[in-house]
């Protein structure tokens, strides 16, 4: 079959077929128990491989130009697997020292447990990673653009550095999506995904995914069929509903968040934004050799003399939210949240000031977010 387009993929590849009674959508097959006799695979969903689950992960690996997937019941469970699927004790992984927070959290707190070894870069440049290297290093994984400062790694640069040492690569491509972002034409083994966020895109689904070659998602179904983790059909039904619309929801929202990042970069009540689209990003030029689109996470500073919280609080139309990726737009305070347990120089090393506010983008009218936002500023005073 010809390459099928984005929104196509969306809509209608992964579908489960309702033989019985032609109906337009997938049937949701809530079975527990399949038969064992005469059959050639052995479903059961722990196995991951209950017919949503099985045609949901059909989808993905097309979105992420892979031949197979698999779905989990989270991010950290998605990410979790992939990399004790490929270290073993005494391995080494390398990994980007501005990362997702629950993914630091599992590496410092679980790691030490299984004898597993790894060090955090010391930046993102594919220097930092090269140097992070050692004897037993046999995973480089990497996350751009970063949260919340909207850093962008290079991944052809990091994908052949390793390839060349024979280490395989994995990117959490959970901030661009495969609408705006396809690691694995950039030379990326492995592709994992918070589909928590972006994915189900109605901030009420919590998933997770990891899209590969057919030999390294065997790899880990062979270690997930043992640790769980599954996602419940009910909530991969749901996923694949939310998913049709993702490349529409996705693509509206990126063209939001180049509208606001440009206006907001001209504020008088903005000291600093963050968005890879914005010709001042420092990383611009790479962004756009990597990227589709420069996705709809952008973060930015308020002025000395504003609150940061204050602001959040003032804002109507636009939530505070710990989350983000929904069709709504959130915001949130990473120096009160997300980093809220490092110290004040701490927090400056890693340039997150108590200005800065990391806004996800949802699809509203500009006109209303930019409103919004100014009527927040005003009342401030
Ligand atoms: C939310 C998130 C995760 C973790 O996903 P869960 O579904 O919450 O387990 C991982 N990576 C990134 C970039 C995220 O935003």
């Amino acid at each position: 079959m010809k390459k099928l387009g984005l929104n196509t993929i969306c809509t209608h590849v992964g579908e489960v077929k309702d033989e019985q009674f032609k109906g337009a959508v997938s049937p949701i097959y809530l079975s527990s128990s399949y038969e064992f006799l005469d059959v050639d695979i052995k479903r059961y969903p722990r196995y991951f491989n209950t017919p949503n689950q099985e045609y949901l992960a059909k989808k993905i690996a097309a979105l992420e130009h892979t031949e197979a997937a698999m779905i989990f019941g989270s991010g950290m469970a998605a990410i979790s697997h992939m990399f004790l699927a490929f270290l073993n004790k005494g391995d080494h992984l390398v990994v980007q020292n501005t990362l997702y927070g629950g993914t630091v959290n599992f590496i410092k707190e679980e790691f030490p447990k299984y004898g597993l070894e790894f060090t955090f870069t010391n930046g993102y440049k594919v220097e930092d990673f090269e140097s992070a290297i050692q004897e037993n290093t046999k995973l480089i994984h990497i996350e751009t653009p970063s949260n919340p400062l909207l850093t962008i790694t290079d991944i052809r640069a990091v994908a052949k550095m390793a390839k060349s040492k024979k280490i395989l690569t994995s990117i959490d491509n959970t901030f661009a999506s495969p609408v705006n972002q396809n690691p694995i034409d950039l030379g990326i083994d492995m592709v994992m995904h918070s589909a928590t966020k972006y994915f189900g895109g109605h901030s009420d689904i919590c998933a997770g995914a990891v899209a590969s070659s057919a030999v390294h998602i065997e790899k880990i179904w062979n270690v997930s069929k043992n640790l769980g983790g599954s996602l419940s059909d009910m909530t991969v039904w749901m996923l694949e509903r939310s998913m049709k619309t993702l490349g529409l929801r996705v693509k509206a929202q990126t063209k939001n968040a180049l509208k606001l990042a440009k206006w907001l970069h001209k504020h008088p009540k903005i000291a600093k934004v963050y968005y890879p689209g914005l010709k001042s990003h420092p990383e611009h030029k790479l962004a756009k050799s990597q990227m589709k689109g420069f996705g709809a996470m952008l973060s930015f500073e308020l002025v000395e003399g504003l609150d940061a919280y204050a602001f959040q609080k003032a804002l109507e139309l636009i939530k505070s939210s710990m989350s983000l990726a929904g069709v709504e737009s959130t915001v949130i305070s990473p120096h009160l949240t997300s980093h809220a347990l490092l110290t004040p120089e701490e927090r400056q090393a890693v340039g997150i000031s108590d200005q800065l506010i990391r806004f996800s983008v949802g699809i509203e009218d500009f006109k209303d977010l930019k409103k919004d936002i100014d009527l927040a500023i005003a009342a401030l005073g």
